[in-house]
Parts: C-alpha cells; sequence; structure tokens
C-alpha cells in the first residue's frame, strides 16, 4: 500500500492568510528553517493506478496538480476513485466542491457526517446540483472493501468539541480509519482528529504500520497563549502533544511502527525545523508529516 501527504496542515494552513503567529510570519519571511504546507488529506493507494483521498481539503486542486499519479489519463478519466470522510470540518470537505467537474464522486462519510454536509454547511447539497454523488454510508467497526486488495474500517472517535451544525453528542460526528492491505496484512491508520486516545481508540492504533495521528496544538493552551483565540486545543477535539497526558507520552506506549503527526496549526512549534519542539518528536522517533511525503507499508 502507498500512501501519499496531499496536505499536512490544520485549517487555514501554513501560513494562514491572515495570521501573523511567530511561524506563519517565518514562512513567510523565510526567516527560520519551516515549509509552507497546504491543509491536511492523505491519497492512499493498493497499485498507484486507483487512490482513495481521506479527506477533500480546500487545497485539493493544487494536491492533485503536484502529485503526478493523481493526474488524469486520457479524457476525463481521474485516478481518484472515491473520498472518504473523517468528519464534515470545512477544511476536510470544501474540496469536494472543486470536484463538482467530475461525472460523480463516490463519498464515504457516516449518516451524521452527510446530514452535517446537506443540512448544515450545505457542501452536499450544492455539490450535488453539479454531479452524481454516491454515498456509501460508513459504519464503525465494518469491514469493508475498497477494491484492490484493501480494506477500511472506521472507527468512532468521541468528541465534546461543540458542534456548530447538529446536535453535539451525535455518535459517527468524527471517525478515524484503520486501512489494511489484505496482501500483507499491514496497516495504516488515518486520525486527524482525536481528542482523547480512549482505551477503544488505542485499540484501533495498536500494531498498525504506520499512524498518521492529529499534530494540531503542541501545547493545549497554545491559541490563548498567542492572543488568538479563547478555545484550548482540547476545547477544539484536539489532543495536545505536550504535557504528561498529551499524545507524545502516550503514543510512546503503543506498538506503531511510524508515527507521523499531522493535521497540524500554523501556530504549532514542530513547524519550525530548528525549535525544541521538533527535536522532542524527533527524539522520541516520530515524525512531523510534510506536503508530497510518501510512505510504503
Ligand atoms: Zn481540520
Ligand atoms: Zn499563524
Amino acid at each position: 500500500m502507498w500512501v501519499r501527504v496531499l496536505g499536512s496542515a490544520a485549517g487555514g494552513g501554513f501560513p494562514q492568510w491572515n495570521c501573523g503567529c511567530p511561524g506563519c510570519r517565518a514562512v513567510r519571511e523565510g526567516s527560520r528553517p519551516c515549509r509552507p504546507r497546504t491543509q491536511s488529506s492523505i491519497a492512499v493507494s493498493a497499485d498507484r493506478e486507483r487512490w482513495f483521498l481521506f479527506n477533500a481539503s480546500p487545497d485539493v486542486r493544487t494536491q492533485i496538480e503536484a502529485f503526478p499519479d493523481l493526474h488524469p489519463r486520457g479524457d476525463r478519466t481521474t485516478p481518484v476513485s472515491a473520498v472518504l470522510l473523517t468528519d464534515a470540518e470545512l477544511d476536510h470537505t470544501l474540496g469536494l466542491l472543486l470536484l463538482r467537474e467530475g461525472r460523480a464522486v463516490e463519498l464515504h462519510a457516516t449518516p451524521a457526517v452527510r446530514e452535517t454536509l446537506c443540512a448544515g454547511t450545505g457542501v452536499l447539497r450544492t455539490l450535488e446540483r453539479y454531479c452524481a454523488v454516491d454515498w456509501r454510508p460508513v459504519v464503525p467497526g465494518d469491514e469493508v472493501p475498497l477494491g484492490d486488495g484493501l480494506t477500511y474500517r472506521a472507527f468512532d472517535v468521541p468528541t465534546t468539541k461543540r458542534a456548530r451544525f447538529g446536535p453535539a453528542h451525535e455518535r459517527g460526528r468524527v471517525v478515524g480509519y484503520r486501512v489494511t492491505d489484505t496482501g500483507s496484512g499491514r496497516a495504516l491508520v488515518y486520525l486527524p482528529g482525536v481528542q482523547q486516545l480512549t482505551v477503544d481508540v488505542r485499540a484501533q492504533l495498536d500494531g498498525c504500520a504506520c499512524l498518521f495521528v492529529d499534530g494540531t496544538c503542541w501545547h493545549d493552551d497554545e491559541l490563548v497563549r498567542l492572543g488568538l483565540a479563547n478555545k484550548t486545543a482540547r476545547e477544539m477535539g484536539h489532543l495536545p502533544i505536550d504535557g504528561p497526558d498529551g499524545s507524545l507520552e502516550q503514543l510512546a506506549r503503543l506498538r506503531v511502527e511510524r508515527t507521523i503527526y499531522i493535521h497540524i496549526n500554523n501556530t504549532n512549534p514542530v513547524l519550525l525545523e530548528d525549535s525544541p519542539e521538533r527535536r522532542l518528536v524527533e527524539e522520541r522517533g516520530m515524525e512531523v508529516a510534510m506536503d508530497g511525503l510518501e510512505v510504503r507499508i
């Protein structure tokens, strides 16, 4: 199985258009070693012919152009076979509207996510006016063949984040995906948003060959400290990396071959390659995703 990081930043990207935080300034000015990043999404394939997108970011057009494997073959055929959604956040779904020129979009999403996209943000209601949407309901726990020797299993990711649209505690609002190569039995987990590594969530990560995990914030109060927002990372549905109960400590105890932080907010100091925070991650044998990174599992 192949994985390509199409984008590695959280919502807003790096730099974010309206942000002058130290990280965004550094990447604009080139004053510290760091690279610009587009908003998070990965593409997965068993054969490098058919690709499955995990989330569709507002940067999807640029991401496709940057990756020749996703370019059309012949007329208007696309190697993009389907889009699988982890939730209904705009930075994970606005890209669907950019796929509207296609004949149809095969979309894997839970009923809760679909409902938000139809009745809440309206993304799906709009998309359906332009092209066919082939909705495949995602049921956490079910093992689903994806074609070409891949299967996926979605799992529930509990969150207390206040929903902008729809009921707050509905199941299926946020899921992670475990994708298995049926040939080798090796698995990838995509988990760009996780507030708490519960026993159930940890069980889904255990034994996987490669884990892409929520690296939104370093500190829980990162945005508060910078005066950019009054919400903590956890209140926004993201477990911070730092701290005794942060993800760095917790993930170090799991049986995972390769752990790669993704969905990194522009305020997170791990984006600066010479930062002590970046060194701490690397000392633990973990990685910080960048756009264009490819992993063979
Ligand atoms: Zn996001
Ligand atoms: Zn910023």
